[in-house]
């Protein structure tokens, strides 16, 4: 029992003499401690907007939000502060490791939360088809780097790569399943409508 004592004693001791331990913060600037975790800061350049990090959000502080109405479509991902209990996993788990880092930023408070908020916007890719979301353009662009050789077994990823197709909202005109072609297969689509045109080439008939 006695031990705890002395050692709040020399402390004490050691504060007269050397001044408090604690900061003078807000009188003076506060120096966080080295991995110290702060305000996550989404990199604008290395998040890919592929939405893996507001999966793993324990708080739920990161909204995806994806804007088909936009020309071209848009998805953004926004990182909203007065949610976020900074525990880093989206640090952690980052699809490339560098789409968003814990900053030693920590004085956050106002008055006003609805200020309290950063966000990427990157651009959607959508199947010419039926309008569904096939992921963000940098996201395929970046799984067909990191597939190399691999993608080019993906028509989309293929395209997505060589940013050549117009990956429009522009849905080519009236084309239904029955007017399905061979050269269907090399356009952006969806799982589903992509399913629609393997099916009818190799059966000929509607699946
Ligand atoms: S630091 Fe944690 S709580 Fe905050 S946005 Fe990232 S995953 Fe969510
Ligand atoms: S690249 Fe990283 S930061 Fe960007 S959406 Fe994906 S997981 Fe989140």
């Amino acid at each position: 029992m006695k031990y705890p004592k002395l050692r709040e004693l020399k402390h004490a001791v050691i504060a007269l003499i050397k001044g408090p331990y604690t900061s003078k913060f807000p009188f003076e600037p506060h120096v966080p401690a080295p991995g110290f975790r702060g305000k996550p800061v989404p990199d604008t350049k290395e998040c890919i907007a592929c939405g893996a990090c507001a999966n793993v959000c324990p708080a739920r502080a990161i909204e995806i939000v994806d804007r088909l109405e936009t020309n071209p479509p848009q998805r953004e991902v926004i990182w909203h502060y007065d949610l976020c209990i900074y525990c880093g996993q989206c640090e952690r788990l980052c699809t490339t490791e560098k789409g968003v880092k814990l900053s030693a930023e920590f004085d956050l408070a106002t008055m006003d939360r609805s200020t309290l908020w950063s966000k990427i916007e990157k651009e959607l890719v959508i199947c010419e088809d039926c309008g569904a979301i096939v992921g963000a353009r940098e996201h395929l662009q970046w799984l067909a780097k990191k597939l190399g050789p691999l993608s080019s077994g993906n028509i989309n990823l293929t395209y997505a790569e060589q940013q050549e197709l117009n990956v429009s909202h522009d849905i080519k005109s009236g084309l239904k399943n029955a007017d399905i072609q061979r050269s269907d297969l090399y356009r952006v689509l969806c799982p589903k409508c992509r399913h629609l045109v393997l099916v009818f080439n190799q059966t000929g008939k509607q699946p």
